[in-house]
């Protein structure tokens, strides 16, 4: 359990029981004020038929039509500066922000609650010095960071990308105990550190991670964790939607914060898929100056409404499984490459594979090809391990595995679709 409760959100151990009748509240009052005071949601409503008063339920929004993250952008093109989305007036705005696209992104006045929930469950706590390297400029990251760790008690030094030896130095001399900014960054970092001649494990007083804002591979939380000893949290968000999701001391899964509603859906017909289901994440803000509803992120995961013993009671995403773009479905399951990769990246004798789905009799098969290292002694115990991680991780049956010789794969794609639909 929190072992500080003053700076852990009572929301965030509500009784698991309650959770739904809260959505269910914050939903229709977000789609009432919404609906009277954003242009976009009106319109969206309206264009799908749908009356405020028929959304009652999580599962009601189902009715409502999904917007891609990318419509944000010909939105503010057709209606500038903010698309008809955001309902206050800009005079009562904090911060403006750009992010790529270019697409307008804003803050409200008041402070970033997710921000400080997510860095106190990674282990940050007031007092802690802390090197914000996430960009200021223009961009939502450095600020909604530095708010967070303000608001939780920490000391910020606002560092932005870049200087690399000077924040060494820095991170030297004041004894530096956080870190908060992008795996790659962190290393580069840590490299520097080490070309200064520094040992960064004896030298440095680095002890919890807060990184995000890119892809964040096992194996280079492993070195972070492992060859430097770090806490390394971990965090999923977007540049346009913020913070969606954070870890907490069990490291088994990210915690949703309660200011947003998010469902995990089948990409092509928008319906809300039960936990353990790879599907596309689809986030709703509840947030009132931009209510923003039924956004599509383009990223896949899954969920878990399973206990978390650190005593959160939200639903924690399992891991982010890839881009919805990718993504091949074979017998109702998504498999997106990447992941397979990285799975089949943990059995070393394992040279290179390639899957091939194909169809026969109304059904889609899934064959692997393997080039395995020679003189493996026990083939059939790696095979066996091959179907096990794969049906864990894709929930989908291997149907045939074919072990062919070393340089037979010649196509890099690491997933061939022979289906035809005739
Ligand atoms: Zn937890």
């Amino acid at each position: 359990m929190f072992e500080d409760k003053r700076f852990f959100h009572k929301i965030e151990g509500m009784a698991a029981a309650e959770r739904g009748p809260y959505y269910e509240r914050q939903l229709r009052r977000i789609i009432r004020y919404a609906y009277s005071n954003s242009p976009a949601l009106r319109a969206k409503l309206d264009g799908a038929g749908v009356k405020p008063s028929q959304i009652k339920t999580v599962r009601d929004l189902e009715r409502i039509p999904i917007t891609p993250k990318d419509d944000i952008r010909r939105l503010q093109k057709e209606n500038p500066p903010f698309g008809g989305m955001v309902t206050v007036p800009i005079s009562r705005l904090k911060r403006i922000f750009v992010s790529p696209g270019p697409i307008y992104d804003i803050e409200a006045r008041d402070r970033n609650i997710g921000e400080v929930k997510a860095f106190y469950a990674l282990g940050f706590r007031p007092g802690d010095l802390v090197m914000n390297s996430f960009s200021y400029h223009m961009t939502r990251g450095g600020w909604s960071m530095d708010e967070g760790l303000i608001a939780l008690g920490c000391v910020v030094i606002a560092a932005g990308v870049g200087n690399t030896e000077l924040q060494v130095q820095v991170m030297h001399d004041l004894k530096v105990s956080g870190f908060s900014g992008t795996p790659s960054f962190f290393m580069t970092v840590i490299k520097k550190a080490e070309a200064m001649g520094y040992d960064f494990r004896r030298d440095f007083a680095l002890k919890n991670a807060y990184l995000s804002a890119e892809p964040f591979p096992p194996s280079l939380r492993r070195v972070f964790e492992v060859d430097y000893a770090l806490n390394v949290g971990e965090t999923y968000g977007t540049a346009e939607l913020g913070l969606l999701g954070y870890g907490c001391p069990q490291k088994s899964g990210m915690h949703i914060p309660e200011e947003i509603l998010m469902e995990i859906v089948d990409p092509k017909t928008g319906k809300q898929l039960p936990p353990g289901e790879i599907g596309e994440v689809v986030m709703t803000s509840l947030d009132k100056a931009i209510p923003i509803i039924r956004i599509g992120t383009g990223d896949l995961s899954l969920y878990t409404d399973e206990p978390c013993p650190c005593g959160r009671t939200s639903h924690r995403l399992v891991r982010i499984a890839g881009r919805v773009s990718e993504v091949v479905k074979v017998r109702g399951m998504f498999i997106q490459p990447k992941e397979v990769a990285e799975l089949v990246a943990t059995l070393p004798p394992i040279s290179n594979f390639q899957m091939v789905v194909s169809r026969s009799g109304h059904r889609d098969e899934l064959a692997f090809k393997l080039e395995l290292a020679d003189n493996l002694p026990d083939r059939d115990a790696l095979l066996d391990e091959l179907h096990r991680k794969f049906q864990d991780v894709c929930r989908v049956k291997i149907d045939r595995i074919e072990c062919v010789p070393g340089g037979t794969i010649k196509d890099s794609k690491k997933l061939l679709d022979t289906r035809t639909w005739e």
